[in-house]
């Protein structure tokens, strides 16, 4: 950035970016994105298509691959030289596209959640996606939003901002429009410059863009580094290791199989080759790119229901989520506020009902419409502004005032902003001459603040008796789940600039209710999340009892449970919190800082933790707990950035389904893992098998290859997309430590990996001792059991219950994949050419009979003990 932006004047700073304050023309727009390119930071150095497809070499398993396709060279095994090679580049080529579509659907993922900019353009303020605003856009910025270019401060409110992205320095820095005071010219001290990549805090401002994409500080500081932040999963990792370890033992076995071929006294070469049969065998090729396939199909569906996941890892997370913490407002109720009854010179009543010639009550109204931002079109009825805010408009439309007219009559003078922390909301207007400050909020906050209340007889002292009243009533309204809003007045000397302090010695004038519903889908998505043994609990800026009776009503709040609200909070120990927390299921009157108390607390616990958020300030929380969750249309753009999942409807709802769907992600995972093991283990077995007795091959590498890359890959996709049951739900979350190969799951695929490996040696031993046989014989008929055994096992891995509960036809792929497998297989063994390079040997039908029956009978015997086992999971339930 050039140092004349913030020493120019802003006519000058204007001028010499040729815009003016009205902003940029559409056309002008276009043309200077055209120029500039877009505003987006370069991505880290990229990988070249080369790069990425020699990395797929680098694989310690690809690697026992290119050993054993030269051992079949010196053996002499053309076949099986040519398809190893053949099959080592597809696999690479593969991996590549995969590469590349992965990081393909990622950046649409990051394009769905990247942030938008507020800018005047042809005069008019419009929403542009941060990456096409160009230079001398003017940008209007306000709390919570993100600086998306670099630009030069033409107004300014009160405007802070977080440079800690370029500084690191986490404290806000205030700004200001003053050239003077901007003349330093280090980093964070120019003042009237705001940065790409700041987070604005506090007040708001306009500016004219200066900068943007590269030609930014923050452009500056990413060409510097080398960002390839492309990290692995949790899962990945662990698969990562596991294949480690499986490359070790297969050479170990290697070596076993090659010393009880030489003691079997075979020629060397042929014992080679029966240690790279089993090498091929073991190597489970598929299984990293069927890995990312289904988790990358796993955000997508995500998506489609709501739930943008910005972070791979969130998927595995998602399924071991114990604890959901919610905002109430908006997100588990409609956040669309309708008035209800008022109190105001000692009397309740309906809000209708309200009498303008009662002074009181008139000035309610009032303070009521002045001191907000809504505003209503009357043509069409609709309302534009914060649904707090929006009730109030409604009560005066309601009896037909006008909220223009009145803001016309009184212009506001000065503003001190709603802000979560302050709960309140003031604004300054002249009032017959007098300077009057009208300010609302929440009453607990209002009422130690007023020293008199309004009546019709004019003002009165606070009495104990007067907040004991008022008290009173707030706690009837609450109790009926109405949020209550309090407002006040003061008088000022004169007009000046508001600052907080102002906030105090105020009248009370009166009190509206209003109605914000809970969300009808809330009720039975917390119903769904505690039988999958996940605890909801709602954190809210509302009022205990407000809030305690929304809670009860969505099913959050059971007996024998406990709200506590933010002072209590900060009133307890870690100690006591910890002690206390199972019992509690609201918590109220909290202002974001507590949120991360919450978390800590519940992780202490060893719980994993989601946490919603949307302004400015929950962002630590986001980022604290395991799953942070910004809210996709109100939520501040700083809370989506530290955020890993963000909710395009704002609904309590969606994040259950996520849940699910994290939980059903993981479970396909799981079982796909559990099918191509259980595969490969019947493949080792049966060479182990046969080289321990001095038998003849079963296989040739080809076939293992076949089997592996082509009829495994298709139902292990399938299984991938089985869709979401409801019985993820009856179970409890998943340990997060626990990890993916379990015990049990150890144990499923040496036993179902026997049972195939036992129907493979009983149709190597009827091509064995056939009239017809030997042991070219042998191994056809074993590789074509092989084959369909583990393509009717595809259907035993789509979940734990039988084929009869799962149904064969509620997930199509599967049957697609069994069909696939079974047309490749045919093609193998009847097609000329093709059979030739399979070393297929003629056989009988009835000899092909036998096949199709010994591959079924491990799916039937795997059925029934499904059966069995369901029986009995349904008895003990
Ligand atoms: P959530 O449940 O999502 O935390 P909330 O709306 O209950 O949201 P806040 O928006 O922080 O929480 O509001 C806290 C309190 O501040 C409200 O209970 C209300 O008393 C007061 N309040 C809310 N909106 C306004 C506003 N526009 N002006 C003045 N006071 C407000």
């Amino acid at each position: 950035m050039e140092s004349s932006f913030f020493n120019r004047t802003v006519d000058e700073t204007l001028s010499a970016l040729g815009g003016t304050k009205a902003g940029l023309t559409s056309k002008e727009a276009a043309e200077r994105l055209q120029k500039h390119g877009k505003n987006a930071l370069a991505e880290g150095k990229k990988k070249s298509g080369l790069q990425v497809f020699l990395d797929q070499f680098k694989d310690l398993l690809v690697v026992i691959l290119i050993i054993a396709a030269l051992i079949s060279m010196v053996s002499d095994n053309v076949e099986s030289t040519v398809v190893i090679f053949a099959v080592l580049i597809l696999n690479a080529v593969l991996g590549t596209v995969q590469h590349f579509k992965a990081e393909k659907s990622l950046e649409s993922l990051k394009a769905m959640s990247s942030p938008s900019a507020k800018v005047l353009r042809d005069g008019v303020r419009s929403v542009v996606p941060s990456a096409q605003v160009v230079p001398g856009d003017i940008v209007e910025l306000e709390a919570g939003d993100m600086v998306v270019a670099d630009g030069r401060i033409l107004e300014n409110f009160s405007l802070k901002v977080n440079e800690s992205s370029l500084t690191g320095e986490s404290e806000g820095v205030e700004k200001t429009s003053d050239v003077i005071a901007a003349e330093k010219v280090a980093l964070g001290d120019q003042k009237n410059m705001v940065f790409s990549g700041s987070l604005v805090t506090y007040g708001r401002a306009t500016v004219v863009v200066t900068g943007t994409g590269m030609d930014t500080e923050l452009g500056k500081v990413a060409a510097l580094m080398n960002r390839t932040q492309q990290r692995k999963t949790p899962l990945q990792e662990s698969l990562d290791d596991f294949s480690k370890k499986l490359a070790t033992a297969i050479l170990g076995i290697c070596v076993v199989v090659f010393a009880l071929s030489l003691f079997h006294h075979m020629a060397l070469l042929d014992s080679l080759m029966f240690a790279v049969a089993l090498a091929v065998a073991a190597i489970p090729e598929a299984l990293s790119s069927i890995i990312t396939i289904v988790q990358a199909m796993g955000t997508q569906k995500m998506a489609r229901q709501n739930a943008i996941i910005k972070d791979l890892k969130a998927v595995e997370t998602l399924g071991s989520v114990s604890v959901i913490c919610s905002d109430k407002t908006g997100t588990l109720t409609q956040n669309r506020m309708t008035p209800q009854k008022i109190y105001a010179d000692g009397s309740l009543l309906e809000g209708d009902d309200l009498d303008l010639v009662n002074d009181v009550q008139r000035l309610l109204l009032k303070a009521a419409l002045l001191a907000s931002d809504a505003t209503t079109n009357v043509e069409d009825g609709t309302s534009i502004g914060d649904p707090t805010e929006v009730a109030l408009v409604m009560l005066g439309d309601r009896i037909g005032v006008d909220e223009e007219l009145y803001r016309r009559h009184h212009p506001r003078l000065g503003e001190l902003a709603f802000d979560s922390d302050r709960k309140l909301m003031s604004t300054l207007h002249e009032i017959e001459g007098v300077p009057t400050l009208y300010t609302k909020g929440a009453i607990d906050v209002l009422l130690d603040r007023s020293r008199y209340v309004l009546t019709r007889e004019g003002q009165v002292p606070m009495t104990p008796e007067w907040r004991e009243r008022i008290s009173r009533i707030n706690m009837e309204l609450s109790m009926e789940g109405l949020r209550v809003l309090a407002f006040s007045y003061r008088e000022l000397p004169e007009v000046r600039a508001l600052t907080l302090e102002d906030e105090r010695d105020f009248t009370f004038i009166g009190l509206i209710s209003m109605i914000d519903p809970p969300r009808p889908e809330a009720v039975q998505a917390v119903a769904d999340a505690k039988r999958g043994g996940i605890r909801t609990i709602m954190i809210t800026g509302d009022h205990k009892v407000t809030a305690t009776a929304i809670a009860r009503q969505i099913g959050i709040f059971r007996e024998g449970d406990e709200a506590v609200s933010g002072v209590e909070l900060s009133d307890m120990s870690d100690h006591d919190l910890d002690e206390r927390l199972e019992r509690i299921s609201v918590y109220a009157r909290v202002s974001p800082e507590h949120k991360i108390r919450i978390v800590e607390a519940w992780q202490r616990k060893g719980k994993i933790v989601s946490m919603t958020g949307d302004g400015v300030n929950d962002a630590p929380a986001l980022k604290a707990a395991n799953i942070g969750v910004a809210m996709g249309i109100t939520g501040t753009e700083v809370s989506k950035d530290a955020a890993s999942m963000i909710l395009a409807d704002d609904n309590f709802a969606t994040i259950v389904k996520a849940v699910v769907n994290g939980r059903g992600v993981y479970t396909n995972i799981k079982n796909a893992i559990n099918f191509l093991l259980s595969g490969n283990m019947a493949g080792i077995l049966s060479v182990l098998f046969t080289s321990i007795l001095g038998l003849s091959m079963p296989f040739a590498p080809v076939h293992l290859l076949f089997i592996n890359l082509l009829t495994d890959s298709l139902p292990a996709i399938a299984i991938g997309v089985e869709p979401a049951r409801k019985g993820l739900l009856d179970q409890p979350p998943r340990d997060p430590n626990e990890p993916i190969l379990t015990r049990g799951l150890m144990l499923k695929i040496l036993a179902y990996g026997a049972l195939i490996a036992c129907a493979t040696m009983g149709a190597y031993f009827i091509g064995l001792n056939a009239d017809n046989g030997g042991a070219g014989l042998a191994m056809t008929l074993a590789f074509s059991t092989l084959t369909l055994a583990r393509l009717f096992h595809g259907f035993n891995c789509r979940g734990i219950e039988s084929i009869f509960r799962l149904g064969l036809t509620t997930n199509r792929a599967s049957l697609g994949a069994f069909a696939a497998g079974v047309v490749l297989l045919l093609a193998v063994l009847f097609l000329p050419g093709l059979n030739a390079l399979f070393q297929v040997s003629p056989f009988t039908m009835a000899q092909f009979g036998w096949v199709i029956l010994l591959a079924f009978l491990p799916t039937v015997a795997i059925q029934i003990y499904k059966v069995i086992h369901d029986a009995v999971r349904r008895k003990n339930r």
